[in-house]
């Protein structure tokens, strides 16, 4: 799964439902500004009668354009009202193609305004990993429920400053974990956690793309080199859905790790990693060897039970998922996975309850991630988690 694959979705012109939903948002927010005083320091409860939660998208990059703004048109219960750019021609564009009003309109100063937008339900932070804390932050400050993307933060400390924020603010927070709203990584968990095919015993995860010498200075991929602004490298990027994928087929937080590190050009990843390969420990016996790197494309899932086993074959993208047990394939469809994220999210704020990918298992990666790093940094030595 290489990056560009990631990205190859076009944006459509609006359809007509997006007008209708559009339509049916105007009259919705113009009831709610009517009917509803905003609660001091604490999200403004929808309105009963507007169809949709209305989404603000943070940072107009390759994943909010490619992925989550078409994606928005696929929801039922969401819609894109609101946009946040440093750049005033990605604004015009975005305001033209989607009907954004003016006022929905902001950038990184005028970004705190937003508390006083009625139109805008949800704050959607899709920015540089480094970002992501500062934003989620203030997104709850302005009283607006959030979305971030992963990895959730480049610090277990940030995490927990970020979930603190949201609870003081009383907004729910969800992590853009897009692969728990799709079927077949569905069927894994239970495949995993019900044991199935008995206990699973030994999972290869793996995710990486290639980083090739010329794209090192496009943009989407010149942060991602800077440890300041990704935290990391190919493991904060991708290894974390392996990390994710041990974690939801086993049902179990690791205990221990062990990690490695490997660098074949050392001048393009100065700061960040290239290549890790490392083992997970889970409290009942499974040991997971995971993978990640900048420098290969592969993107596979496998578990090995008592009884037989199961893969995801590609695994982790945003569509083409392949499933297969010791039984044959998998008979599943794909999904739209981001349109189902977004909609589960708006259910868990109708109906007051909280997001199943919460602040809580974003922290939980980046305490495994800073653990396999810690052992990375002490020559491969068994580093416990959390
Ligand atoms: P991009 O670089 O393509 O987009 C990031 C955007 O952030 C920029 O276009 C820019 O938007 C804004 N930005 C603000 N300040 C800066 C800055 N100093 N440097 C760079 N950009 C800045 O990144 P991606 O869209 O690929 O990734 C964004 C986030 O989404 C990351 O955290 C990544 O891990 C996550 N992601 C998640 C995926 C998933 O499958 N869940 C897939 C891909 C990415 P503007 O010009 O509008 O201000």
């Amino acid at each position: 799964m290489t990056m560009s694959s990631f990205q190859s979705q076009q944006i459509d012109a609006p359809t007509r439902r997006q007008f209708l939903k559009t339509l049916s948002r105007g009259a919705g927010g113009a009831a709610l500004a009517a009917s509803a005083a905003p609660l001091v320091g604490r999200a403004a409860p929808p309105d009963p009668h507007a169809e949709t939660i209305g989404i603000a998208l943070v940072g107009l990059g390759n994943y909010a354009t490619g992925q989550l703004a078409p994606a928005l048109q696929e929801t039922t219960k969401c819609e894109l009202t609101g946009i946040v750019t440093g750049t005033p021609s990605k604004a015009e564009t975005w305001k033209q193609k989607y009907e954004i009003p003016d006022e929905n309109v902001y950038n990184y100063e005028t970004f705190d305004r937003i508390a006083d937008n009625d139109e805008i339900d949800v704050i959607y932070v899709v920015l540089p990993n480094s970002m992501h804390a500062e934003y989620t932050i203030r997104a709850a400050e302005a009283g607006k429920h959030v979305i971030c993307e992963k990895p959730m933060a480049t610090s277990v400390q940030e995490c927990k400053d970020m979930i603190d924020a949201c609870e003081t603010a009383g907004v729910k927070l969800s992590i853009g974990y897009r692969l728990h709203f799709e079927p077949h990584h569905q069927r894994v968990m239970t495949l995993g956690q019900k044991e199935v095919f008995g206990p699973v015993s030994v999972m290869q995860n793996g995710f990486g793309f290639r980083i090739s010498d010329s794209a090192t200075d496009e943009p989407h991929i010149e942060w991602r080199l800077d440890k300041e602004m990704a935290g990391g490298g190919a493991l904060m990027d991708v290894g974390i859905y392996a990390i994710q994928g041990a974690r939801y087929v086993t049902g179990e937080e690791p205990v221990a790790v062990t990690a490695q590190e490997y660098k074949t050009r050392p001048e393009v990843f100065s700061e960040v990693d290239e290549t890790l390969f490392f083992q997970l420990e889970f409290p009942s016996g499974t040991v997971v060897d995971g993978s990640t790197t900048y420098n290969g494309n592969y993107n596979r899932l496998y578990a090995t039970a008592r009884d037989g086993w199961f893969e995801i074959s590609p695994s982790y993208g945003y569509g083409g998922q392949k499933g297969r047990t010791h039984e044959g394939p998998m008979d599943i469809e794909t999904v739209n996975q981001q349109a189902r994220q977004m909609d589960a999210f708006a259910d868990c704020i109708r109906q007051d309850r909280p997001s199943r990918v919460g602040g809580e298992e974003g922290l939980r990666d980046l305490q495994v991630i800073e653990a396999i790093y810690d052992s990375v940094a002490a020559d491969g030595a068994r580093v416990p988690v959390g």
